[in-house]
C-alpha cells in the first residue's frame, strides 16, 4: 500500500482532532456514529466539515450498509496518525522510498530532522487475508479485538518489544526507536538480505555463526520462528590488514537479524516444529545457494533448551510479558496468524517458494516484490541516493 503524505500538511488542527475522535470511537464500535465523532472531538456543530474533509483524501471511509450513518477510520487514517506521533516526537521528519512490501508489511524509508536515515515498517494485517479467506473473515467478524487494526497493532508492538529485549541482551538486530500504534520506527541496515547474496568466501563460517545465533536465541528462551535468508541481512565490512608485511583488504560479512512479530517461546507447545524449521531454512538455504552442506547434523531442540539461562542468560519469552507485550496478546495475535495462514515470508502454509520452485503462482501475485531478488546477484543496494532526493517533507499543521 502506498503512503501518501501530500495531504497531511493540507489537514487543520480540527481535522486531525475529528481523526483523533475516529480512533478513538473505534475502540468501541466497528462504525463510529457522527454524533460520536462530534462528541469526542469537542466540534460541535461543525464536525461535518471536518469528517468529509478526512473522508474526501480516504483517511476515513463512510459504511454504506451500517444501520446508522457513522465513519471507520481506514488504513490510510491509521497511518497519518501514526505519522503525526513520530512527528511531533521528533521520530520523523521526512518519508522517502518504500523498499520493501512483504505479505503483512510495508517498508518505508524516512528520516529525522538530521537526515539521518531511519526505516518505518507499517504493520498490516489483514491485507490478504481479509480479501482470500472467507472462513477467516467470520473468524474477525465474531471477534471485536480481532479487527485488522488491532492485530497490526499487536504486531507492531510485538517486533518492538522484542527488538528492545533482543537489542539490549547484545543481539545483532536494528535499533527500535519508536512505536506507534500499527508502526515501528528503527535504525536502517545499509545491508542485502542474505536472498540477495550469490556467494560468500567462507560458507562455514556464516553457517557456523548462524547456528550459533539461533541456539543464542534459545539461551535467552526464544525461537525467530522465521529465520530465513529474508530475514537475515548481511552487512560487509571491509578491513585492511597487514599479511606478510602486506596490506590486504579483508571482507568480514556479519549477519543482522528482523522481522520479529512471530517470535514464540521455547516452552511453546509446537516449539520443536518452529525450531527445526528455522534451522532447515538455513541449512536448505545454504545448501541451495552455496552448495554448502554442514558435517553435523541438527542441532535439535533438546540441546537447545540446554542453552536455557546459561550464563546467565535472562529469560526474554518471559521477561516481553512484563514489559508490555502480555501473555493474553501474545495469544490473541498467535491465534489470528494461525487462522488466516500468516507464517512466515514464504507461502502461507510455511513452505517457502525457493529459487527452483519460486515460479509458484501464489508467490507471485503476493509478493511481487521479493521475487526480484531471484537471480542472486546483488544487484541493488537495499538504499540508494535516490531515495534522499524523493524524501517529501511532512510539513503538517498543528
Ligand atoms: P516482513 O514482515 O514483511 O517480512 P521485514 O521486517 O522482514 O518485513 O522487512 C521486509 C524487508 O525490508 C526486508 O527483507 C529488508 O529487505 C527490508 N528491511 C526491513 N527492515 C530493515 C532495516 N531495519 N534496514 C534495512 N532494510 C530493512
Ligand atoms: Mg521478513
Amino acid at each position: 500500500m502506498r503512503l501518501d503524505t501530500k495531504h497531511m500538511r493540507y489537514l487543520t488542527g480540527d481535522d486531525w482532532r475529528a481523526l483523533t475522535a475516529v480512533e478513538n470511537g473505534s475502540k468501541n464500535h466497528e462504525v463510529v456514529p457522527t454524533p460520536l465523532i462530534e462528541k469526542l472531538s469537542g466540534l460541535r456543530g461543525q464536525v461535518h466539515k471536518n469528517i468529509s474533509a478526512l473522508a474526501k483524501v480516504g483517511l476515513i471511509a463512510r459504511l454504506k450498509n451500517a444501520k446508522y450513518d457513522g465513519y471507520r477510520l481506514t488504513y490510510g487514517g491509521l497511518d497519518y496518525l501514526a505519522l503525526n506521533t513520530y512527528r511531533k516526537r521528533k521520530d520523523v521528519y521526512s518519508v522517502g522510498n518504500q523498499i520493501g512490501v512483504g505479505k503483512e508489511s510495508d517498508i518505508f524509508v524516512v528520516a529525522d530532522e538530521q537526515g539521518v536515515q531511519r526505516v518505518l515498517k507499517i504493520h498490516r494485517l489483514g491485507r490478504i487475508s481479509f480479501r482470500t479467506v472467507k472462513a477467516n473473515r467470520d473468524y474477525l467478524r465474531n471477534r471485536s479485538s480481532g479487527s485488522w487494526m488491532y492485530m497490526s497493532r499487536l504486531a507492531a508492538l510485538k517486533e518492538f518489544t522484542f527488538m528492545t529485549a533482543l537489542r539490549d541482551n547484545g543481539f545483532p538486530v536494528p535499533v527500535p526507536l519508536a512505536q506507534s500504534r500499527h508502526t515501528i520506527v528503527m535504525s536502517l541496515i545499509d545491508a542485502f538480505p542474505m536472498r540477495q547474496i550469490s556467494s560468500v568466501p567462507d560458507p562455514a563460517s556464516l553457517y557456523a555463526e548462524l547456528i550459533q545465533m539461533i541456539m543464542r536465541l534459545a539461551q535467552y528462551g526464544l525461537i525467530h520462528g522465521d529465520f530465513n535468508e529474508f530475514n537475515i541481512l548481511i552487512k560487509e565490512d571491509t578491513t585492511k590488514e597487514i599479511v606478510d608485511e602486506k596490506e590486504v583488504e579483508k571482507l568480514t560479512l556479519t549477519p543482522i537479524l528482523i522481522d520479529f512479530p512471530q517470535m514464540v517461546s521455547i516452552d511453546h507447545a509446537n516449539a520443536e516444529y518452529y525450531f527445526d524449521r528455522d534451522v532447515n531454512c538455513i541449512k536448505r538455504f545454504f545448501q541451495r545457494r552455496f552448495g554448502f552442506t554442514a558435517d553435523e547434523k541438527g542441532p535439535y531442540l533438546a540441546e537447545a533448551k540446554k542453552m536455557v539461562g546459561r550464563d546467565g542468560a535472562v529469560r526474554l519469552d518471559v521477561s516481553v510479558a512484563a514489559s508490555g507485550f502480555s501473555k493474553k496478546m501474545a495469544k490473541e495475535l498467535e491465534a489470528y496468524m494461525k487462522e488466516v495462514g500468516v507464517d512466515g515470508d514464504g507461502d502461507p502454509n510455511g513452505e517457502r517458494g525457493d529459487e527452483e520452485d519460486d515460479n509458484d503462482e501464489e508467490e507471485e501475485e503476493e509478493s511481487g516484490e521479493e521475487e526480484e531478488g531471484d537471480e542472486a546477484t546483488s544487484t541493488e543496494p537495499a538504499v540508494d541516493s535516490s531515495d534522499i532526493a524523493s524524501l517529501a517533507r511532512l510539513q503538517i499543521k498543528d
